[in-house]
């Protein structure tokens, strides 16, 4: 029973010990603080980080902390799908064609905000190419029209959605880190398609000498390389 009283007694001596030296180291470390203040406030053009800077630059780093974990947890709102080559960058699928005119308007606006937001968006239009149109049935599970945007790998949703989210301030925050556009793409110059080099544009070449059969109509071949359109996705934007 004694021993225990014993250490017991030791550890609390201990502590005290402890305690009173943090304290002194404490009051040496804000004593050193007071003195770099005071020198930083002499000396004007000191290169060389205070311990004040370091601590700036500490605030700093955490406060970009905190906002990139905000931005994934509004990411984590929505749900995970994840187009092709979509996984770090804005995927937006749209149409060109003016024939629905509700479907066209809609596209407009939500190009729109993304262009005012200056991010880079790979634009997928579905009425210039097929895949594109069944790549975006395949991950909406089903005949769905355009505009649908996809960022970082998550379905944001349909104009409306998009037009929400960038009026309750949310858009802006899942579009944050997104690269901005500084010019437009040096492949394409924002087309998103290119010529075919293969076919010219015409979809389809004279087939070799084996596929050629005695069938006029068999003289031609469809180009392996481009679209029903004769076009190639820009590498770079589509
Ligand atoms: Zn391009
Ligand atoms: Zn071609």
């Amino acid at each position: 029973m004694k021993g225990v009283k014993e250490r017991l007694a030791k550890k609390i001596k201990l502590i005290t010990i402890v305690s009173t030296l943090k304290n002194s180291i404490d009051r040496t470390i804000h004593h050193i603080r007071d003195e770099v203040v005071a020198e930083s406030g002499q000396s004007r053009g000191c290169v060389t980080p205070t311990i004040l800077e370091l601590e700036d630059v500490e605030d700093q780093e955490h406060e970009q902390d905190l906002q990139e974990e905000e931005e994934r947890e509004i990411l984590l709102e929505f749900e995970e799908n994840c187009p092709p080559g979509g996984e770090d960058s804005v995927v937006f699928y749209t149409t060109g064609l003016r024939g629905v005119r509700k479907t066209f308007e809609a596209c407009r606006r939500v190009r729109f905000l993304l262009e005012n937001h200056k991010v880079m968006y790979k634009e997928r239009d579905v009425s210039m190419d097929t895949e594109f149109r069944d790549e975006m049935w395949r991950l909406l599970g089903g005949k769905v029209t355009s505009p649908r945007l996809f960022i970082r790998g998550r379905y944001i949703g349909g104009a409306d959605e998009v037009v929400a989210l960038n009026e309750n301030g949310k858009l802006k925050k899942l579009l944050e880190g997104i690269s901005l556009v500084d010019s437009p793409c040096e492949c394409c110059e924002n087309e998103r398609f290119l010529i075919c080099s293969s076919c010219n544009g015409s979809s389809r070449l004279i087939a070799d000498e084996e596929e050629t059969s005695n069938n006029d109509n068999k003289m031609w071949t469809r180009c392996r390389e481009c679209n029903e359109n004769g076009l190639v996705k820009c590498p770079l934007c589509s």
